[in-house]
This record gives structure tokens, C-alpha cells and sequence, in this order.
């Protein structure tokens, strides 16, 4: 029986994960609950699946559940959903906090040597170098949950070495403006941009998903999760989303893994790594496949993923401000305060004054994240203004 904590229970992929432990109830259970906001479906949850410790990042919603649920120990704030992180109970935590959120908590679980099946892209991003020496001192380990890099890490067993690997490739829906107009990017409203034609998914990863800026940042998790240089690492357009990656070997071997559009199809390999376990899910139906395309992204279109291959070239603390930057972008828009080619622009103008800063520890990584934030709120009220 694997013992789970997941943070973010509430949310897209922590919902997916509670639908894999209903479908294999002889193997996973759930010690650990967190979320953010969501009391209700928290309550629900905790009743269903009776964890050990529950948290909740809201210090009011805290307050009501613990009127609900007078025998179970509520924690709050990020020391709460921390402690679930930490829990000796878990063996495996699943990091689906969205956004920068999801640092420290997931930080302390590779701290306290967890195996960490990792949705939260956000978290490699902003301290990648950081979270490499942490597992490397402390003995965690991290599984990825992101569709791409699961497939990755699929591709790449068994081939260990980083020497004999050409490229690193990959695929992209291309979002719901992928044939859309450049001429008319100007007029994108937020209901378009939320309708995302192969995943569904939770408001963050969506908008960065129309922007393609999820593309870039998926660049950035790679880089960090697998060793390989920016120059090494390809985006290719796949609009059905059947190939989820591809590795190129240096004797010209491709390893493409394809699956189901279904996040549990992820979960599933990184809960039952280092095994595999019988699917109960639907599989791969190759004769119903629709025909399978690759297309180059489009930078111009596109200019997100510009942006992040840049900011990983740079390296140190600018894939951090970048982060921020479009954090606070997408945060933005989704509060309709700014127009969808605006995310772009707020993150490269960060980017342009960013000064330059080591990454060693988790108190560099929150002071930028912080400054940077502070400059992309500036540039938002100047557009607004
Ligand atoms: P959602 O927005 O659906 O869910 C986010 C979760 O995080 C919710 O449970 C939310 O709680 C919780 N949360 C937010 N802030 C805090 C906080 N401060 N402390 C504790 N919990 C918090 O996001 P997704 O599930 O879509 O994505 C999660 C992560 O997985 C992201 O990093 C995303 O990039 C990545 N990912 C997602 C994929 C997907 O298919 N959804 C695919 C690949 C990667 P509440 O709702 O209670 O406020
Ligand atoms: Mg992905």
C-alpha cells in the first residue's frame, strides 16, 4: 500500500489523483490532504478518504472545517500545508499546488527525503538548480507528473546516459489560438482563451497554455529535471496530443511515448514507478487515432516561448523573475485587468530589467520572486491607468 499526501487535493490534478485511488484502492491511500481556498470539496474529501492531517492554506476556511471535523487535526497557512508535506506518514507527496504556492511545501517533502510525483511545474522553474541540490543532499526524489516529462522520463529509461542523447522533444497542443489570426490576437477574450481544446484543466496552466508560455516553462522543468542543455530541448506542434514526448538518441532513434489526453494516465506511472500496474483506464485505440501532425512553433505568434528559452539561457535568477512575472500576468488577465497580448509583454519587460542573482537558497528565490512580482504589478497599473 503506497501512503499519498496531496497538495492540492482540490484542483485538477489532485482530483484526478483521489480518481486513481478510488480506481486501485488496494494500493494508494491518502495520509495527507491540502488545498488552498476550496472548504466545501475539502470537507467532502476529508470525509471520504479519512486522512491523517489535513490543511488548508486559508486561516478561515481552517476555522470552519475544524468546526466540522472536531476529531481531525486542521492545520493552516504554508507551515500547515508544509506539515503535510513532511508527514512521516507519506511516502509519496503529490506536488498539484498551482503556481509558486507549491515551493516550500514541496521543498520541505524533498527535504525530509519524500518521493515527490511533481505536477507543479512552477516550483523547477523558479529553483530548479536549488531543488537539484536539495534532492541531491537529502536523498528525494522526483517523479514528473507534467504530460511531457512523464512521457520523458518514460522514454529515457534504460537509457540513463545524458551523452547519447541527441534532443529532448516536446510536443505542444499549440492551445486554442494555434490557427487563430496574429490580427486579431488584440481582440482574445478570456472565455476563449479558457476553452482548451485537448486538456481540461485548472485557470492558470490554461492561460499559459494559449499564450504557449506553459510550453516555455515545460522547456525550463526539462532542463532541470533531466540534465539536458536549452540547445538540446525542441518543442513540436502536435495539435491531437497523442505523443506526449519524444527523445532523439544520437544514432538517430526516436522514442515517442504515446497515451491517453487523461492526467491519470501520468499519475498512474509516477504512483506506481518503479513498477508499472494493469490499467484501469481506457488505452490507446490505435485504429480510431485521427492522423498525427507535427508542426515548428511559431515564435513571432508565439513570443512566450522566446522569452523562456531566453530566460534559461541567462540562467540564475531569471527564470524566477520570469515566473513571477507571469504569474502575476496571468492573475492579471484572469481578473480582466489586461488583454491577452499584454501577459507578453509584462513578462519580457521584468525580464529586460532583471538583475542578475544566484539562486542558493530559498530565501534568494522568495526575495526575487517577491521584487519581481513587485515591478510586473507596476507595469499592469501603468497599462491600466
Ligand atoms: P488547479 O488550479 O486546478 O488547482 C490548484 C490547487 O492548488 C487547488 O487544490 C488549490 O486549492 C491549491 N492551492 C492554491 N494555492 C494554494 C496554497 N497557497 N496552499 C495550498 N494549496 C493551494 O490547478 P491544476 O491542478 O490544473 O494544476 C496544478 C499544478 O499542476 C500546476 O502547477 C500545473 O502547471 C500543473 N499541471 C497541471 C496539469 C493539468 O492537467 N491540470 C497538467 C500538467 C501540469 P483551492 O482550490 O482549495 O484554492
Ligand atoms: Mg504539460
Amino acid at each position: 500500500m503506497k501512503a499519498l499526501s496531496i497538495l492540492g487535493s482540490t484542483g485538477s490534478i489532485g482530483q484526478s489523483t483521489l480518481n486513481l485511488i478510488d480506481l486501485y484502492p488496494e494500493r494508494l491511500q491518502v495520509v495527507g490532504l491540502a488545498a488552498g481556498y476550496n472548504g466545501q470539496l475539502l470537507l467532502e474529501q476529508a470525509k471520504k478518504y479519512r486522512p491523517l492531517l489535513v490543511a488548508v492554506f486559508d486561516p478561515k476556511t481552517a476555522k470552519k472545517l475544524r468546526t466540522h471535523l472536531p476529531d481531525l487535526e486542521i492545520l493552516e497557512g504554508t507551515d500547515g500545508v508544509s506539515q503535510v508535506a513532511t508527514m512521516p506518514e507519506a511516502k509519496t507527496v503529490v506536488a498539484a499546488i498551482s503556481g509558486f504556492s507549491g515551493l516550500v511545501p514541496t521543498c520541505k517533502a524533498l527535504e525530509t527525503g519524500k518521493q515527490v510525483a511533481l505536477a507543479n511545474k512552477e516550483t523547477l522553474v523558479a529553483a530548479g538548480n536549488f531543488i537539484q541540490k536539495i534532492q541531491a543532499l537529502k536523498g528525494g526524489s522526483i517523479i514528473p507528473v507534467d504530460s511531457e516529462h512523464n512521457a520523458l522520463h518514460q522514454c529515457l529509461r534504460g537509457n540513463p546516459s545524458k551523452n547519447e542523447v541527441k534532443k529532448l522533444i516536446l510536443t505542444a497542443s499549440g492551445g486554442p489560438f494555434l490557427d487563430r489570426s496574429m490580427e486579431s490576437f488584440s481582440k482574445i477574450t478570456k472565455r476563449e482563451t479558457m476553452k482548451h481544446p485537448t486538456w481540461k484543466m485548472g485557470p492558470k496552466i490554461t492561460v499559459d497554455s494559449a499564450t504557449m508560455m506553459n510550453k516555455g516553462l515545460e522547456v525550463i522543468e526539462a532542463h532541470h529535471l533531466f540534465g539536458i542543455e536549452p540547445d538540446h530541448i525542441a518543442i513540436a506542434v502536435h495539435p491531437q496530443s497523442v505523443i506526449h514526448s519524444m527523445v532523439e538518441f544520437i544514432d538517430g532513434s526516436v522514442i515517442a511515448q504515446m497515451g491517453i489526453t487523461d492526467m491519470r494516465s501520468a499519475l498512474l506511472y509516477a504512483l506506481s514507478f518503479p513498477e508499472r500496474w494493469q490499467t484501469r483506464l481506457p488505452s490507446v485505440d490505435l485504429f480510431s487515432l485521427p492522423r498525427l501532425e507535427f508542426r515548428k512553433p511559431n515564435l513571432t505568434k508565439f513570443p512566450c516561448i522566446r522569452l523562456a528559452y531566453e530566460a534559461l539561457r541567462e540562467g540564475k535568477s531569471f527564470p524566477t523573475a520570469l515566473n513571477a512575472a507571469n504569474e502575476v500576468a496571468v492573475e492579471a488577465f484572469l481578473s480582466n485587468k489586461i488583454s491577452f497580448t499584454k501577459i507578453f509583454k509584462i513578462s519580457a519587460q521584468v525580464l529586460e530589467s532583471h538583475r542578475s542573482q544566484s539562486i542558493d537558497t530559498v530565501e534568494t528565490v522568495l526575495e526575487v520572486d517577491h521584487d519581481s512580482r513587485d515591478k510586473a504589478w507596476t507595469i499592469v497599473r501603468s497599462f491600466t491607468a
